[in-house]
């Protein structure tokens, strides 16, 4: 329903804070500057002339908007060129009152926090060139993201520089620039102040009669223009120095021939702005509208939407809003799907979710921080995208409940079975396994990590799941296990929530047993007391990392009650083997020699095609299959030599290669608990977008396309016809994806080749790379995934 929904609705543009499509008033007037005012306007013939007089038409409007001189008017490439401009001139004029023998007291260089990164990073760039002995000082915001009055009074007296900005590009505050104009001017009439108007153009006004502002910057695809033109407000009276030189173009300020199509479309917008006759840009009473609707749809979608935008001292175009649980990487992935684009507050990698500075900077939690989504209209938004949009905001809603992601309405009723097999939860490099059974929704935790303990809840109680016990591997070095957590918030459920656990959730008086290969007989959980389809999750001690170290088999017994290793699938070994490397062993409690040995009775027990799960996936390599990593990890390869016994040697090796920890945790922030061989993905794995289909016919139809996007992204996505595809690829989300790596591992009759894809071609990457290394030499990612088109990149 939800993808029939979509599949009539074409996607929605919500991130006009990054950038705008080019309005057909612009796209005109800029076509029929490179058609027909094609001159260069330092040309005196004719056509420069006519050249001419547009650049200074364009250059007059922009100053009656801006209530300045047409000569306080420079075009540039754009906002971040335009800044660099304005803190050039102003620190190039400190570093030569220096120079000349002035005496300077004003030695700070301010800015508010929260301005966008150009500012920062130019400051800190140009003070460094210049050799200037300065201090840069961010300016503190408030909880709505206003500067700290106060603290701009105590510094305003030594600031040289001052930047603020208008407007915010994640949240939409608006600054009181008034305020600080009075307090700045207060205590430093000569003092500089640059202003960032780039998203404060054609959304409020501005008058730079009545401020003191120095330095303006602007750009035009912020405002329906095309990309690479913009423009900047240096006053007259205000110190200029130029960063280009060479033709003498704008009056010797910046040389280059100027972008005459970029002002040309400038020019036409900036009619629409002077007119104020409302043809394309809505006034801010209609805008405040539409953006209340879509705050009323988030809202009935998103019970427990919190929003990061004060929507009183906002700009009505923008809106950053948080839902608990749902990081931002998950939430724009899935309005992706839903035909919705909007951008995540914060940037995030694979590993760790980065936060947003902004939101940071006011203070707010970390978690909305984390799961900050801006989504932006433009004045130019119709009301029809709008309708549209609140549709897709549903779908996404209704997607992410589908997925357990989002808490269901309290009408649901879990589904008829759960789906079956094993799921991978991944936070900074730690993993999380949920295993399964659906017909009998039995369920074992393993290895909880505590920033995924409402992840896991919610699947707990989204899938109707009933515990059969929550685990750990070993007590861990870099967390703290919620397993006594999730005891508590679960209870009702475990199957038997008062059974006596030990440290590690394994129960004290075990009551079934299992027969290993090496003649072992170890405790046992079962799943299916009664069902013929029994499966087993042995527990087999595996010391070495830690003294305490256990480890879990899992997978079908034989009727005489053995679990022979051909039956084994999955093998959760904790931190005892990692992706092309083995736990550390330089705990207290560590042994290198048990390790040593830990590793040679697995080899007893596990067959070759068995799946390892360790604790942790520091290269996202998600799991590891036992034949392939004994031929692609020397140190465990050196202890399996069935031939020569290397046990000192190992060692000894062990020990040395211990020695990079202290490195490693450097680069990645905190604990890590094993040095894995980070070399190993970088093979060449990927299918050039628009080759798709060559490649297909060429990999033959015992090809399997597989798409790793998960559920809630999938399922919404109904273009498959439009994609070049007759029926759909088969759905392998990369939480499941080890389930995959299990199957294909097992599977006598391999596919001749695996290809995936996904959204954009990253995590598909990661797929294929697993799937290479685990002896699917022929895995492939499709360049750019669906964004591109997969088969044919015009669609
Ligand atoms: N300042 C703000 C507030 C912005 O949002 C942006 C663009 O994201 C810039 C500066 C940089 O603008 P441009 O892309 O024109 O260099």
């Amino acid at each position: 329903m939800v993808s029939s929904v979509l599949k009539t609705t074409p996607a929605v543009y919500f991130d006009c804070n990054a950038t705008t499509p080019v309005l057909p008033i612009a796209a005109q007037a800029a076509l029929s500057a490179m058609e027909k005012l094609y001159g260069n306007p330092s040309s005196t013939h004719i056509t420069g002339l006519q050249a001419k007089y547009l650049l200074e038409t364009t250059r007059r409007k922009a100053s009656k908007l801006l209530c300045c001189q047409s000569d306080e008017i420079i075009f540039t490439s754009g906002a971040t060129e335009a800044i660099q401009m304005a803190v050039f001139s102003a620190l190039y004029e400190a570093a030569k009152n220096i120079r000349e023998g002035k005496q300077i007291s004003a030695r700070k260089i301010v800015y508010a926090a929260t301005e966008h990164k150009a500012v920062p990073m130019a400051l800190q760039y140009w003070k460094n060139v210049l050799g200037l002995d300065f201090e840069i000082v961010p300016l503190s915001v408030n909880s709505v993201g206003q500067v700290d009055l106060v603290e701009l009074e105590r510094l305003a007296p030594e600031i040289h520089l001052l930047c603020t900005m208008a407007v915010n590009n994640e949240t939409g505050t608006i600054q009181d620039l008034a305020r600080i104009d009075q307090i700045f001017r207060k205590h430093r009439p000569d003092g500089l102040w640059l202003v960032d108007c780039v998203q404060a153009f054609g959304k409020i006004p501005l008058h730079f009669q009545e401020m003191s502002v120095d330095y303006a910057c602007f750009s035009g695809h912020k405002l329906y223009g095309p990309k690479g033109v913009g423009f900047l407000f240096a006053r007259v009276s205000s110190p200029f120095h130029p960063l280009i030189v060479g033709g003498g173009q704008e009056r010797g300020l910046r040389s280059g021939t100027e972008n005459l199509p970029g002002v040309a479309a400038l020019g036409a917008l900036m009619d629409e702005l002077i007119e104020g006759n409302h043809k394309l840009f809505h006034d801010h009473s209609t805008l405040e509208k539409m953006r209340q609707s879509l705050i009323d749809a988030l809202k009935e979608s998103f019970p427990r939407v919190v929003f990061n935008t004060s929507f009183e001292i906002s700009v009505p175009t923008t809106i950053n809003f948080s839902v608990p649980g749902v990081s931002s990487k998950e939430m724009v992935e899935v309005f992706d799907a839903a035909r919705i684009r909007v951008s995540a507050g914060s940037a995030c990698s694979s590993a760790k979710a980065q936060r947003s500075y902004v939101l940071d900077a006011m203070g707010l939690d970390t978690w909305r921080s984390e799961s900050a989504i801006r989504l932006s209209i433009g004045p130019a938004t119709t009301h029809e995208e709008i309708e549209r949009g609140i549709k897709c905001i549903q779908a996404a809603s209704s997607a992410l409940q589908a997925s357990c992601l989002l808490p269901r309405s309290s009408e649901f009723h879990p589904p008829e079975s759960l789906r079956d097999g094993l799921i991978q939860l991944r936070f900074a490099g730690s993993n999380t396994w949920i295993l399964a059974k659906s017909d009998t929704r039995e369920t074992v935790i393993i290895d909880p990590v505590p920033e995924l303990s409402e992840r896991i809840t919610k699947y707990v109680e989204c899938q109707g799941a009933r515990i059969l016990a929550i685990l750990d591997t070993h007590s861990h070095a870099d967390h703290d296990s919620c397993r006594p957590l999730l005891q508590t918030l679960l209870e009702r459920h475990m199957i038997e929530p008062q059974e006596e656990r030990d440290e590690l959730g394994w129960p004290v008086r075990s009551k079934s047993f299992v027969t290993l290969a090496d003649g072992n007989k170890v405790p046992c959980i079962l799943f299916s007391k009664t069902a013929e389809n029994q499966q087993v999750l042995a527990r087999v001690a595996t010391p070495g990392h830690t003294s305490d170290s256990i480890s879990f088999l899992f997978g079908n017994p034989n009727a005489q009650g053995n679990l022979i290793p051909t039956e084994i699938r999955f093998a959760f070994l904790g931190d005892t083997i990692l992706s092309g490397g083995l736990g550390r062993t330089n705990f207290k409690s560590s042994s290198e020699s048990a390790l040593f040995h830990t590793l040679k009775q697995l080899d007893k027990q596990l067959p070759s095609h068995a799946v390892i799960c360790p604790a942790h996936d520091y290269d996202n390599s998600f799991a590891l299959v036992w034949d392939s990593e004994k031929k692609d990890n020397p140190l465990l390869a050196m202890a399996l030599d069935l031939v020569v016994n290397h046990e000192s040697e190992f060692v000894q090796q062990k020990k040395k290669i211990d020695l990079q920890l202290s490195e490693r945790e450097k680069q990645f922030q905190g604990i890590v608990c094993g040095v894995v061989n980070l070399q190993r993905n970088a093979c060449q794995v990927t299918i050039p977008a628009g080759e798709l289909p060559a490649f297909l016919s060429k990999l033959g139809s015992d090809t399997i396309v597989v798409d790793v996007r998960e559920p809630s992204e999938f399922d919404i996505c109904d273009d498959w016809e439009n994609l070049g595809f007759d029926i759909p690829p088969r759905n392998v989300p990369l939480s499941r994806f080890v389930n995959f790596m299990a199957e294909m591992a097992q599977n006598p009759s391999r596919p001749r080749a695996l290809v995936f894809l996904c959204l954009s071609g990253s995590r598909s990457l990661y797929a294929a790379k697993t799937m290479r290394r685990n002896g699917f030499e022929n895995s492939w990612n499709v360049e750019g995934g669906v964004a591109y088109g997969c088969l044919s990149p015009s669609t």
